[in-house]
């Protein structure tokens, strides 16, 4: 495929982008890719290995050494370790509230780069995450920033059973010298607190049809 597109979904925690980029990524036949999950990979697997997540030499030692493989199932990327997908391992508590600190390493951060880029083999890709627009695909033209008020997330979070400190996870994320997060160049924000997930997706296809021209 020449040239893929990239949608970058960047946003708080809870603040619907992994929702809202999987319907998006279905309606217009794009790649899913997760690269929150990607991190908690990271997250679950020194867990699991015992590597002290507080320890950024010992956490770049640990993503430099483990051995993953990129695959496309169903239009959405996945990243394997040792050949499994931890899919459910990474949505624990524990693994939650680890991230935040193996996200920070700055060795990590261009591990992360190099595999979410090399996501484009797969084709036109919807990419969520915290700097897609500013960090990994900053030549995109098409960038969006989702938030919704803190009250909002929360409850979100709770209708699925998760209990956590979504403050303290965007603080950690927003204030972390490798690759903040933050509303990138050029992004269009989105405050969704009043909106469906359809109602995101209409104004995303929306504003990338005015971008590339199409718009009456
Ligand atoms: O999106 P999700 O809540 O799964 O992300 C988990 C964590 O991974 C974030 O809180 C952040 O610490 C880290 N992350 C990141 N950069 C990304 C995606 C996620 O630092 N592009």
């Amino acid at each position: 495929m020449e040239n893929p597109k990239v949608i970058a979904i960047d946003g708080t925690s809870a603040s619907g982008k992994s929702t809202t980029s999987k319907a998006l990524a279905k309606r217009i036949e794009f790649v899913y890719v997760d690269t929150g999950a990607m991190y908690r990979t990271l997250a679950w697997f020194c867990v699991k290995s015992g590597v002290d997540i507080h320890d950024e030499k010992k956490v770049s030692a640990a993503c430099r050494k483990w051995k993953t493989r990129l695959t496309c199932v169903e239009n959405e990327v996945r990243l394997l370790v040792d050949g499994y997908f931890p899919e459910k391992e990474i949505r624990t508590e524990e693994t939650s509230a680890a991230v935040p600190h193996v996200a920070a390493a700055p060795k990590v951060r261009d591990w992360m780069k190099k595999t979410q880029r090399d996501c484009i083999r797969f084709g036109n890709l919807v990419m969520e995450g915290r700097d897609i627009g500013s960090n990994i695909f900053p030549e995109t033209d098409y960038k969006f920033y989702l938030d919704a008020t803190l009250s909002v997330r929360s409850q979100r979070r709770e209708a699925e059973g998760v209990n956590e400190n979504l403050a303290a996870r965007d603080e950690r994320d927003s204030q972390r010298k490798a690759a903040p997060l933050m509303i990138p160049l050029g992004a269009i924000p989105i405050d969704n607190s009043n909106m469906t997930v359809d109602e995101v997706c209409d104004f995303i296809i929306g504003e990338m049809n005015r971008v590339d021209g199409k718009a009456d």
